[in-house]
């Protein structure tokens, strides 16, 4: 086994304890354990090598494992849904902290592997929620992580195209929606761009085709009151000021990331903090 972890930390450059915990996590057990009878048999090691050229062509380690850990929740995740982003996490704590209100219905646009409406049905064990992708790959696989966390009574999904056959009013609004300008896609990390789906990323010229139809289409399907709170990208906070002053007179909010960098627009009702 120590020749195999001196081999994936020489081919990904990376440190043996690194390597350690990849073989480890390729292998499903924990670090110790790859060294704990050690000898692998002949079908693990094949699979295991195929594991490793994946990983050395670029795929992204959770479509290898096919785990996504999100907050407290471990989330199983496929090629061809959107792997739950760290700055996602982020927005979930952005949520939490400036709502001052107990949403009963909510709306989630674009769930992909389900992580934002299953964190937020815990936030808000009384809501009702609604989780929509365009993508039956993402649909199945928010379906398996609802039912991993017995969520299938409070969060139905429903395959759909932005708001197309939905109907009523919701107290809040929530979506990570595809918003990386067209003409960045080619520049993204090879991880992204040739495993990801692009239809999870592309927003469009200037990557706020989605976000703009969020805010517009979204006030239709807004209680009183209520919230839309999108993710976007900082590279956008220019571009939206100028829409809202144009086409919009409900107050809108940026809120800063982790790195200080505004990338969560919250529409409506929002808690104003003293410390703004
Ligand atoms: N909510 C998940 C998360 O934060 O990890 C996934 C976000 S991913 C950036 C955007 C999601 O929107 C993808 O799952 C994609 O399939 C979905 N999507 C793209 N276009 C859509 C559309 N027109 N209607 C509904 N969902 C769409
Ligand atoms: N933050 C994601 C990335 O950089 C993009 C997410 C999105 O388009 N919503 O890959």
């Amino acid at each position: 086994m120590k020749e195999i972890v001196k081999q994936v930390s020489k081919d990904l450059e990376i440190s043996s304890g690194e390597a350690e915990l990849i073989v480890a996590s390729l292998l499903e057990k924990p670090r110790f354990g790859i060294y704990f009878n050690n000898k692998l048999d002949m079908e693990t090691k094949k699979i295991l090598n195929m594991k490793l050229i994946e990983l050395k062509n670029g795929v992204p380690i959770e479509y290898i494992t096919k785990k996504v850990q999100f907050l407290n929740f471990l989330l199983c995740i496929y090629p061809g849904v959107f792997i739950p982003r760290l700055e996602t996490e982020y927005f979930i704590e952005m949520i939490e902290k400036f709502t001052n209100f107990c949403p009963e219905k909510i709306l989630e646009i674009g769930t992909g592997a389900g992580a934002i409406c299953i964190a937020l049905a815990t936030i808000f064990p009384k809501a009702k929620i609604i989780a929509t992708d365009i993508s039956q790959n993402a649909i199945d696989c928010a379906l398996e992580n609802i039912e991993r966390y017995n969520l299938t009574e409070q969060i139905h999904l429903l395959h759909c195209n932005m708001f197309e056959g939905l109907s009523g009013k919701f107290d809040m609004i929530v979506s990570n929606p595809p918003y990386i300008p067209h003409s960045r896609l080619k520049s993204l990390p090879k991880s992204v761009k040739h495993f990801e789906p692009i239809l999870a990323i592309n927003g469009g010229e200037g990557g706020i085709q989605f976000i703009k139809r969020l805010i517009l289409q979204g006030k239709d399907y807004l209680n009183p009151g209520g919230q839309i709170a999108i993710e976007i990208d900082e590279t956008e906070v220019k571009i939206l000021q100028k829409f809202f002053e144009t086409n919009i007179s409900t107050p809108f909010y940026f809120k800063k990331d982790l790195f200080g960098r505004f990338r969560y627009l919250f529409i409506g009702n929002c808690k104003v903090l003293d410390s703004e």
